[in-house]
C-alpha cells in the first residue's frame, strides 16, 4: 500500500499552504440527484420546486499523488441499497436516482482512468450520495474525521438511522484502509483558512488541507486546495444550495430532527464560509449539492464537470 501520507506533527507548528500553483486539476463529478423543496433549506419557492442537487464528488489530479477522490457520490452499491427496507423510503422522500452510467468508476473511466489508478479517497462524512461508490476502489486507502468513523463503528441501529449512516454500503476491509484524522494530529490553519481553526496537510506539502466544518453530520470534513492560482474549498454538506450563504437561517426543526447533526455548529459554519467568501473575493466554495456552482466550474472551466451536467436530466 502507497505511504505517502506520513503521520503526525507537532500540534503548535502551522501548516504552510502550497504555492499558487501546485499542479492540481480539479473535476467535478455528478452521480445521481436528489429533489426537496425549497421550504425544506427556508429558500425563496419562486426557485421552484420540486429543486433538484446532484449527488457531487470532486477528482483531483496531483502531479505527485495521483488522481484523489473527495467523496465518491452514490454508485452500484447505493442503488442497490435504495432497493430495501427503510432506504427505498429514502429514496422515495428524496426522489434520489443513481443510474449505472454515473457511476463514479464509469465517470472515470471516460478521463480514461481505471478504479485501482485511485490512491486516495476523502470521505467528507458517512451520508450514503458521499460514500456509495466506496466498494468501486478497493485499492484506494481513505481518509476521514476520527469522530466520524467512530460513529459508524460505535453507534447502533437507531443512531446510523437517523445519522444516515448505511454501513452495507462500506467495505469490509474500510477499517485497515482508513487514515482516521483526530485531534492529537491537527495544526493550526494558515492564513485565510484560520478561520476554520485547525486541520490537516494530508500530503504534507500544503496542496490539501483537510478541515473540519462541523454541524451537518459527526467529523464532517472539508478540502482547502489551490488549482491553477484559485482558492477552492470543497464544503460538502456545510450548505446545499449557495443561497444559503446570504439567507443564514437554519432549515425547520424537522429538518434537524430528521437530516442535522448540531444545529448550533450548523449555522456557524454557515457564518464562518460566509465570512470566508467576503474576505476572499474570488475564491471557490464548491458544496456538493449546488447546481448553479457547478454550472458556474463548467463555464470556468470546460471539460472539468463528470457526469450528468444537464439541470435536466432524469434517472
Ligand atoms: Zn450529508
Amino acid at each position: 500500500m502507497a505511504t505517502d501520507m506520513p503521520g503526525k506533527k507537532g500540534a503548535d507548528t502551522c501548516i504552510i499552504e502550497a504555492g499558487p500553483d501546485a499542479g492540481l486539476r480539479l473535476f467535478l463529478g455528478v452521480s445521481g440527484y436528489s429533489h426537496a423543496h425549497p421550504r425544506h433549506l427556508r429558500l425563496d419557492p419562486a426557485l421552484g420546486a420540486p429543486m433538484q442537487f446532484p449527488a457531487g464528488w470532486a477528482l483531483i489530479e496531483h502531479p505527485l499523488h495521483g488522481p484523489i477522490l473527495f467523496d465518491c457520490g452514490y454508485g452500484a452499491a447505493a442503488r442497490a441499497a435504495m432497493g430495501r427496507g427503510l432506504r427505498r423510503v429514502y429514496r422515495h422522500v428524496l426522489g434520489a436516482c443513481c443510474p449505472a452510467q454515473a457511476d463514479p468508476s464509469r465517470l472515470l473511466a471516460e478521463r480514461g482512468l481505471r478504479a485501482s489508478d485511485v490512491r486516495t479517497v476523502v470521505l467528507s462524512h458517512f451520508h450514503p450520495d458521499h460514500v456509495g461508490g466506496l466498494r468501486e476502489f478497493p485499492e484506494a486507502r481513505c481518509v476521514a474525521h476520527a469522530e466520524a468513523w467512530r460513529q459508524v463503528c460505535d453507534g447502533g441501529w437507531f443512531d446510523h438511522l437517523h445519522a444516515q449512516i448505511w454501513r452495507e454500503l462500506l467495505p469490509a476491509d474500510t477499517d485497515a484502509r482508513l487514515r482516521k484524522l483526530d485531534v492529537q494530529t491537527q495544526r493550526p490553519l494558515p492564513g485565510a483558512l484560520a478561520a476554520f481553526g485547525c486541520g490537516w496537510d494530508l500530503f504534507d506539502d500544503g496542496s490539501g488541507i483537510a478541515f473540519a466544518l462541523p454541524g451537518h453530520a459527526t467529523g464532517q470534513l472539508g478540502l482547502a486546495l489551490t488549482v491553477a492560482g484559485e482558492r477552492v474549498l470543497l464544503v460538502a454538506d456545510a450548505f446545499s444550495r449557495r443561497e444559503q450563504l446570504d439567507a443564514l437561517r437554519p432549515p425547520p426543526w424537522w429538518v434537524h430532527l430528521l437530516a442535522i447533526r448540531d444545529s448550533r455548529a450548523c449555522l456557524d459554519t454557515l457564518q464562518r464560509l460566509r465570512r470566508f467568501r467576503d474576505d476572499n473575493l474570488g475564491a471557490w466554495i464548491i458544496p456538493a449539492h449546488c447546481a448553479a456552482t457547478l454550472a458556474d466550474w463548467q463555464r470556468r472551466h470546460p471539460g472539468s464537470v463528470l457526469g450528468m451536467v444537464s439541470a435536466d436530466a432524469r434517472c
